[in-house]
């Protein structure tokens, strides 16, 4: 075990006095310092291991401190720290190259970018200009990003507070089957009833209006809310319908999460332009961006693309990029995610559902799965209410200080646990993980008993 309470001292120090935090009141937190991370686990300065099984922010795909990673990143700066936009890179194209070859004929370009965020935001921009149309259309309960249209278009209350942003955005109920707005009885009922509401929000919102529909293909954050079949392409049919892009929000999900190079490929749908990050390159160094249908990239053949990024393709970003695609092809990162989450994490997590009265529905696929927690399965009152913080979340704050207190970082949302550990777990960390999960749900049973 690794102890420094010096260093620990330090950097808390630095720190609070020194560093502004994301979405947070400043005075009220009280961030853990970190003092290194290997594969799935992560340490302080008092001797404390984590299992990550948020994977830092559903980013760390290949875990800390991959080797192959570190290595690509510091053979590229030994060779070019860095060289701007314009200019053709080696690495850079490689990347870009592998990209393409993963995803489906006819979606031959990507456009670097910093990350999700400002992925999203110039995916709208290429829509918007290509339809000529500038209202966007997204769903409630996503997270697209903080930037001005990438706030707007989220649907969580994360939006709220930067009100009113880009004035040309409308949302809609995508499918939520454990809670469906549209009183849905089966998958199938939700997908006809989500997709009638979907063309009625297009019809009203004035199809001549709309440039695109952007979705997470996997809703991530606001609940791993699975598609029911059939959804996705009825939204493609739909766009097609009325002359709408469909822009796939892969950030999250992209790259392995659920055992696919982008989810959208399990769902049985190409979309117009598919934004990525985080899992490209295991956010190593940062780096975003949008894989663009030959459709709309010949729309710029001859007009000029109004953006970019001082920092676009940055070098140590792709070399991490590229290193990325060599490990999963070796390692078959893929195949063992399927295989992981079919074997041992539905399973185990369906016994906890069984078990756990708190316990109102799991879902999920590969590795990227939600424990929705409730105070009364009959009435699937949520544990927390939405948005809940301070004292109304306390029974969920139990919970994950449960988790670390066994030696687990979890991941944590409204009245949700999710389950996002790196890909690259070993089976029996992950099954010591769920087990630690397992334990801490007992404090939530407590709670409503
Ligand atoms: N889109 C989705 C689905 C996300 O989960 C996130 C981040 O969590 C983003 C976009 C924004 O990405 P970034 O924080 O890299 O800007």
């Amino acid at each position: 075990t690794f102890i420094d309470l010096e260093a620990d001292a330090r950097v808390r120090a630095d720190d609070r006095g020194h560093v502004f935090h994301s979405w947070s009141a400043q005075a009220l937190i009280d961030p853990l310092p970190v003092a290194g991370g290997e594969g799935a686990s992560f340490w302080d300065y008092r001797g404390n291991t984590y299992l990550d099984f948020s994977s830092q922010l559903v980013n760390l795909n290949l875990g800390h401190q991959h080797p192959d990673l570190v290595r690509a990143i510091q053979e590229q700066a030994g060779r070019l720290a860095t060289i701007q936009p314009s200019m053709a890179n080696d690495v850079r194209g490689q990347l870009a190259r592998e990209i393409a070859a993963v995803a489906p004929d006819g979606m031959e370009k990507v456009f670097f970018t910093n990350g999700g965020a400002d992925a999203n935001e110039n995916a709208v921009r290429m829509a918007r200009i290509v339809t000529g149309k500038r209202k966007v259309l997204s769903m409630y309960r996503s997270y697209h990003g903080n930037t001005s249209t990438a706030i707007t278009l989220t649907g969580d209350p994360r939006r709220w507070a930067n009100e009113p942003a880009d004035g040309s955005v409308a949302h809609f109920f995508g499918p939520y089957p454990y809670r469906s707005p549209f009183h849905a009885a089966s998958p199938e009922q939700e997908t006809a009833r989500a997709l009638e509401h979907l063309e009625q929000t297009i019809i009203l919102e004035g199809a001549s209006t709309i440039g695109a529909i952007i979705l997470e293909t996997v809703v991530g954050t606001n609940g791993v809310l699975v598609p029911p079949p059939g959804y996705l392409p009825g939204v493609r049919a739909l766009c097609d319908k009325y002359g709408i892009l469909y822009i796939a929000d892969e950030v999250m999900v992209g790259f392995g999460r659920i055992g696919e190079w982008f989810a959208f490929q399990a769902f049985d749908v190409v979309p117009d332009l598919v934004t990525f990050a985080k899992g490209v390159n295991s956010g190593y160094v940062p780096l975003g961006g949008v894989l663009i249908s030959d459709a709309v990239a010949s729309h710029f053949d001859t007009v000029s693309f109004p953006g970019g990024l001082t920092y676009s393709g940055h070098p140590l970003a792709c070399a991490a990029g590229v290193a990325t695609f060599e490990v999963f092809r070796r390692d078959g990162i893929l195949e063992r995610v399927r295989d992981l989450g079919d074997r041992i994490v539905a399973p185990r997590l369906a016994a906890m559902a069984q078990r756990h009265p708190s316990v109102g529905d799991v879902r999920g696929r590969g590795l990227f799965w939600a424990i929705e927690l409730v105070k009364d399965a009959e009435t699937r009152e949520p544990l927390v209410p939405f948005n809940a913080a301070g004292a109304d979340a306390a029974p969920m704050t139990a919970v994950a200080a449960a988790c670390k207190k066994a030696g687990l970082w979890p991941f944590t949302h409204f009245n949700r646990v999710h389950v996002a550990p790196p890909l690259v777990i070993s089976e029996d960390d992950l099954i010591r993980g769920l087990d630690i999960i397992d334990r801490a749900l007992d404090v939530a049973d407590e709670a409503i008993a």
